[in-house]
């Protein structure tokens, strides 16, 4: 049984000009469409808290795992209600020290200043059963910084996350997809019991649970590149 891990970025009106990453952007009826073909087909989307016993081959049945990177507001007010229509669950990946804040390190590479979701936004997508994750503190590039270093970015995260929320946070999603073996092991040592990549391929029951693929859903991915992904 392989189950599909979908990552999103934002849930937005793409800008109409060409810039870096514009393809992260998937418009909010396109999301909606896609959400829609999903239960259609008899898929349930979950977090990917709610979707281990299927991914780790003890449960059976259609699902897709829906993750966001992150932590932008706009998933809040333009995918959170598509979500609950639905009945479907999903994980967010926040990046600890921008709760309120915005996705400071996409500005060197021209990416427009966008928010994140405030404590309270966090809290509420908590309550309503969706998973918070965490996505390090400052968004850094792990394999590149000094263990020690890493080390504080991975936990330091878990922390911050536990603080706003008051409950445990389980799963983690390296910025980038830059990750390696001492990383992982990190991961396992500061809490996490859950770890996703950017690895392109479905998941396997096999799969190391600190070293998940993902598939990636682009702006302009049409219903059937979409469907492609999630089914075959
Ligand atoms: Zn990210």
């Amino acid at each position: 049984m392989t189950v599909p891990i979908l990552m999103y970025h934002q849930i937005h009106i793409p800008p109409a000009h060409k810039m870096p990453f514009r393809s992260m952007i998937v418009h909010p009826d396109r999301f909606r469409s896609q959400m829609r073909w999903l239960k259609r087909l008899g898929y349930k989307g979950l977090s990917l808290r709610d979707a281990v016993p299927y991914i780790e081959g003890r449960a059976h049945g259609k699902v897709a795992v829906i993750t966001f990177d992150d932590g932008f507001r706009n998933v809040y007010e333009n995918a959170l209600p598509v979500l609950q229509e639905h009945g479907f669950t999903a994980t967010n990946f926040f990046v600890a020290n921008q709760i309120g804040g915005q996705n400071e390190w996409d500005i060197p590479i021209g990416i427009q200043p966008t928010p994140c979701m405030s404590p309270t936004q966090l809290r509420e997508w908590a309550a309503l059963g969706h998973e918070v994750g965490a996505h390090t503190l400052d968004h850094v590039h792990l394999p590149d910084v000094p263990l020690k270093e890493a080390k504080r970015q991975i936990g330091g995260s878990r922390d911050v996350l536990q603080d706003i929320l008051g409950a445990p946070v389980t799963s983690f999603a390296y910025p980038y997809g830059d990750e390696n073996a001492r990383l992982r092991d990190m991961a396992r040592e500061v809490g996490f019991t859950h770890a996703v990549t950017t690895e392109r391929r479905k998941t396997l029951p096999s799969d190391d649970s600190f070293g998940l693929p993902r598939l990636t859903i682009r702006r302009n991915d049409t219903w059937l590149h979409f469907l492609k992904k999630c089914l075959i």
